[in-house]
């Protein structure tokens, strides 16, 4: 943050603009006063920039006011106050980073911002169990699992090409091609029947449950199931609940049961929620028709626990999501959906409850996370309506992938020939 740095960087942002690509600069009010007129004449030009503001934490660091460039100290006795407020830039940034829609592709930075290093994609809190075990030891078995994967053959993944092409490619690198996405899997079911009576016979009269969708506006309601493992303590319940009533959308929320499921079925009755929300809400105790809910024209919004079916379910729904990762790898999914596919916006959970513990009463999202989450995704302005429509573009790819033609049908196909080839192989015959 001085001169001779922030100079060629605000002409590197205009140079890569040129280049076509999308710049966001961030600088501090007084930086931005200095540089605003060349990014307006940027911007006039045509060139895709634009400038956000931070505010520069001088005071907390014994900076006088004023002090937001180096050339601008009064003294470079001060120099070392400076760094330390460069330093305190870092968790400002870093919120402010997770609200950029779309989420920036990369961070190009000065070396005197050492911290952009650490501003990582995840913690460790947020990883499967693999890398932050939980407290039951099922270690032996998760290395059987390892050492399985690493004799197969090949691998088949429920995913397709398009949605993660570049994850994709170096997955195949990794396994010698043997790698075929025929995903997503849950499009194999195309009438009613099939949908409603995926994994478990559903605890509501589909019938009856697609009335009720059928009075709601089209892409209002919010469809909320946190898996079918997912069971939430009644605290986070309780969020959850408070969350969705507070927004003002009609939703249908899953309740699972549990070991303290009586307690969430008090509360439910002792609160009066249901009761409360009887005329825009619709509880589901048990198992969900979940895919034929979300194929529904009036779902808007899918309040995930980001499992990897849910995720893709709700990307070949074409919905925008409300993630709310748990456990095992959700964390990374909703990455997926929220950084990169720029499709989801989190409740703010921040820790992984493996299976086993997440039944301990520990507040990891709050009622208001959860309602800004839903407001942010049913948004009918500019940025809800971006997210919609990259949820739709997705939603058309993933049906294309699957269709006659499509990657995940060759993928089918090759995948087909390859194990017919390999029986040839091995009776002598090719
Ligand atoms: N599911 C459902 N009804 C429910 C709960 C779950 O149909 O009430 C289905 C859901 O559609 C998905 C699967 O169960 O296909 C859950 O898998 P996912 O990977 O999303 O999460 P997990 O349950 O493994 O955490």
């Amino acid at each position: 943050m001085a001169p001779g740095h922030s100079i060629p960087m605000i002409d590197m942002a205009k140079l890569l603009a040129k280049h076509g690509v999308s710049i966001t600069v961030i600088v501090t009010p007084l930086n931005s006063t200095r540089f605003s007129s060349v990014i307006d004449r940027a911007v006039r030009s045509g060139l895709s920039i634009r400038l956000l503001q931070i505010r520069f934490p001088g005071s907390e660091a014994g900076l006088p006011p004023g002090c937001e460039s180096a050339d601008s100290l009064p003294s470079y006795s001060l120099i070392r106050n400076f760094f330390v407020a460069i330093n305190l830039l870092q968790k400002p940034l870093e919120e402010m980073l997770k609200g950029l829609d779309p989420s920036p592709s990369c961070i190009i930075c000065d070396k005197h911002i050492p911290w952009t290093a650490d501003t990582i994609e995840f913690t460790r809190l947020q990883l499967p169990g693999l890398l932050n075990p939980g407290s039951m030891d099922i270690g032996d078995f998760r290395e059987q699992v390892r050492k399985t994967e690493s004799l197969a053959h090949g691998v088949v993944v429920n995913s397709f090409e398009e949605l993660e092409k570049s994850y994709v490619d170096e997955f195949r690198k990794v396994k010698g091609g043997k790698v075929w996405s025929i995903g997503p899997l849950s499009l194999c079911s195309t009438d009613n029947l099939d949908k409603a009576q995926r994994g478990n016979q559903a605890s509501i009269d589909t019938e009856q449950c697609l009335k009720w969708l059928d009075n709601r506006d089209p892409g209002s309601v919010v469809y909320a199931c946190l898996g079918s493992l997912g069971r939430l303590s009644p605290g986070q319940f309780i969020e959850l609940a408070v969350g969705l009533e507070s927004s003002t959308h009609p939703f249908i929320l899953v309740v699972k049961g549990g070991s303290r499921s009586e307690e969430i079925e008090k509360w439910i009755q002792d609160d009066g929620f249901e009761e409360r929300t009887k005329e825009r809400g619709l509880l589901i105790r048990g198992w969900a028709p979940q895919v034929l809910i979300l194929s529904h024209p009036c779902v808007g919004g899918f309040l995930t626990h980001c499992g990897w079916n849910s995720t893709l379910e709700g990307i070949s729904a074409a919905l925008p999501m409300i993630t709310w990762p748990i456990f095992a790898e959700q964390f990374l999914n909703e990455k997926l959906v929220v950084q990169i596919l720029g499709t989801g916006v989190g409740v703010g959970a921040q820790t992984v409850t493996h299976l086993g513990e997440y039944e301990k009463d520990e507040n990891k999202a709050t009622r208001d996370g959860i309602k800004s989450a839903i407001e942010r995704v049913m948004d009918k302005g500019k940025e809800g309506s971006e997210r919609r429509k990259r949820a739709q573009e997705l939603g058309v790819m993933a049906k294309r992938s699957a269709e006659v033609g499509g990657s995940s049908y060759l993928n089918v196909t090759m995948l087909i020939q390859e194990i017919a080839q390999l029986g040839k192989t091995k009776k002598g015959i090719a």
